[in-house]
């Protein structure tokens, strides 16, 4: 891969895309003044695993308040680089995801042991408010020595919401409402790769179309950047 191969283009197509990392810095940086801001949390992990049994990562290219902040305000500032095999390989995605489980869980079991206490609420809150501030600091590096979306490669809500999507397929739901990136007409394809450049993931939809036509890959987010840029627009979300 060519080292300059990538482009930084401009991913934040939505209002939630282009604003939605304030959300990251309230509970990041708020919440260790106001540690119930974490319970946030609940509510956009809620949202995740409810959206991904229906269609994916979509939730991680569309609505992650995480995901916005990197697009937004790290691309510009971005080394954005090849992301090294080893972040995205099967070992780290399933090794952190254990690890992170391991002391969440641990902690949670920690904090419920103050159930009915006063500050019961602070504790369950600030865990997910350090949770949100280990991202920032540990994505945001990521974001700016090799590209903005490097830490969602092995993030734990990624993970999640591939379990989550794997339910919804083995139900035969997810079939019904899933959408894929479709090519309308592969004789138009002029074969340039601009929605691989562009592509946040870093994902090859243009040497991967499948027998109908569509991109599947469980890792594709979603995020319709590959659609904008296409030049003969043949590319849409569907
Ligand atoms: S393939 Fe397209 S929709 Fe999927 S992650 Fe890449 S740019 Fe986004
Ligand atoms: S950007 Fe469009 S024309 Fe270029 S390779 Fe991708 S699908 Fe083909």
């Amino acid at each position: 891969m060519k080292k300059n191969y990538y482009l930084k283009k401009n991913r934040t197509f939505t209002f939630v895309r282009k604003y939605g990392w304030i959300i990251t810095l309230l509970i990041a940086i708020g919440g260790l003044w106001q540690p119930k801001l974490g319970l946030l949390v609940l509510f956009i992990m809620s949202g995740l695993l409810i959206t991904s049994f229906f269609t994916g990562r979509y939730w991680c290219g569309n609505f992650c308040p995480h995901g916005s902040l990197f697009d937004k305000i790290f691309l510009p500032i971005s080394k954005n680089i090849e992301i090294p095999k080893p972040l995205k390989s099967k070992p780290m995605i399933i090794g952190f995801f254990g690890f992170f489980m391991f002391n969440f869980i641990r902690k949670m079991i920690n904090i419920f042991s103050n159930w009915g206490n006063y500050d019961f609420l602070d504790k369950l809150g600030l865990l997910f408010v350090n949770t949100y501030l280990m991202v920032l600091i540990t994505g945001g590096l990521m974001a700016i020595f090799v590209t903005p979306r490097t830490w969602c490669q092995f993030c734990p809500m990624g993970t999640m919401q591939k379990f989550s999507y794997s339910l919804g397929k083995k139900t035969g739901i997810a079939k019904k409402t899933d959408k894929k990136i479709t090519i309308s007409n592969p004789d138009l394809c002029r074969n340039c790769g601009l929605c691989s450049k562009v592509c946040p993931f870093q994902l090859e939809p243009h040497k991967n179309w499948n027998e109908n036509n569509q991109f599947d890959n469980v890792n594709c987010i979603k995020c319709s950047t590959c659609v904008e840029y296409c030049p003969v627009k043949i590319l849409s979300l569907k």
